[in-house]
C-alpha cells in the first residue's frame, strides 16, 4: 500500500491515521462487510501494516461477529474509547456499544454523531491504514462519511449481477462527486466450485464487474470465488484470511490488499 500523495497533502483526518479507506456496495448482502474484514485482516498479516477497522454499517454492523469480538470497549484517560483487537487489526462498531439484537432507528444526525463518535472519539494509535466498512447504498451517511473522514481512496465490491452492478455504478458516481478516488472493484461471489465434482457454475453471471470497470476506468482488484469456507469461516468470526491462509481464496483477498 502506498500512501497517496494527495492524502499526504489534505492531511488524515483522524490523528495518527495516515490513511483511510472506504470499502462500499451500492447494494446491501453483496458481501461488503466479508471483503472489508479480510482485506484487513491480509493488510496486517501478509502486508504487516497497522490497520484499524471501523464498522461505519451503523444500522446492520456484522464486524463484532465477523472478528469474533462481544465486549464492550474500555475508556482512556481522555475519554476516549479504545478499539478492541483481534485477528491483528484494531477495530470499532457500533455493534460494540449496542445490545445485539437492539434496532437501531436513527435518523441521518444521529447516524453522523454515531460515526463522529467511532472516529474521532477512539483511541485508534498510530495506523498506517483504516478500512471502513460503509453503510451499503449511497445516502446521506454514505456522503457526509466521505466527506468528513477525508477519505484517500474507496474500493467498491459487487456480485456480477447487473442488478448489483448498476447500484455499484451509483456507488463510483457518488465517490467521484465528492471527489474520493476509486480504488478499483472487488468482484465477489464470482463463481462456485462444486466441492465435490468441481464443476464451475457463474450463479449471479460472468464478468460483469470487470466489464464494469472497464467502462467506467476503475481498476479490477480481482475476483473472490463464491465459497462455504467463507462464509463459515466469517459466522465464525475467524476470517479465512486467518482461518486457511494458502487456500485460493485467502490469496485473493491478499492479492486485493496488495493492489490497494
Ligand atoms: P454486505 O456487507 O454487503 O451486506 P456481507 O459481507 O455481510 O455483505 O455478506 C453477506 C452474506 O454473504 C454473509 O452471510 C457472508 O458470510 C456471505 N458471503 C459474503 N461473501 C461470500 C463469499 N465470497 N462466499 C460465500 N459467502 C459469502
Amino acid at each position: 500500500v502506498r500512501h497517496r500523495s494527495s492524502v499526504a497533502a489534505k492531511g488524515a483526518s483522524i490523528v495518527g491515521v495516515k490513511d483511510i479507506i472506504a470499502v462500499a456496495s451500492g447494494k446491501g448482502g453483496v458481501g461488503k462487510s466479508t471483503t472489508a474484514v479480510n482485506l484487513s485482516v491480509a493488510l496486517a498479516k501478509a502486508c504487516q501494516m497497522k490497520v484499524g477497522l471501523l464498522d461505519a454499517d451503523i444500522y446492520g454492523p456484522s464486524i463484532p461477529t465477523m472478528m469474533n469480538l462481544h465486549e464492550k470497549p474500555e475508556v482512556d484517560r481522555d475519554m476516549k474509547m479504545i478499539p478492541i483487537e483481534n485477528h491483528g487489526v484494531r477495530c470499532m462498531s457500533i455493534g460494540f456499544l449496542v445490545g445485539k439484537d437492539a434496532p437501531i432507528v436513527w435518523r441521518g444526525p444521529m447516524v453522523m454523531s454515531a460515526i463522529e463518535k467511532l472516529t474521532r472519539g477512539v483511541a485508534w494509535g498510530d495506523l498506517d491504514i483504516l478500512v471502513v466498512d460503509m453503510p451499503p447504498g449511497t445516502g446521506d451517511a454514505q456522503l457526509s462519511i466521505s466527506q468528513r473522514l477525508q477519505l484517500s481512496g474507496a474500493l467498491i465490491v459487487s456480485t456480477p449481477q447487473d442488478i448489483a452492478l448498476i447500484d455499484a455504478r451509483r456507488g463510483a458516481n457518488m465517490f467521484r462527486k465528492v471527489q474520493v478516488p476509486i480504488l478499483g472493484v472487488v468482484e465477489n461471489m464470482s463463481c462456485f466450485e462444486c466441492p465435490n465434482c468441481g464443476t464451475k457454475s457463474y450463479i449471479f453471471g460472468q464478468g460483469g464487474a470487470q466489464r464494469t470497470a472497464e467502462e467506467m476506468d476503475m481498476k479490477f482488484l480481482g475476483e473472490i470465488p463464491l465459497e462455504l469456507d467463507i462464509r463459515s469461516s466469517s459466522d465464525e468470526g475467524n476470517p479465512i484470511v486467518v482461518a486457511s491462509p494458502h487456500s485460493a481464496s485467502a490469496k485473493a483477498y491478499t492479492s486485493v490488499a496488495e493492489k490497494v
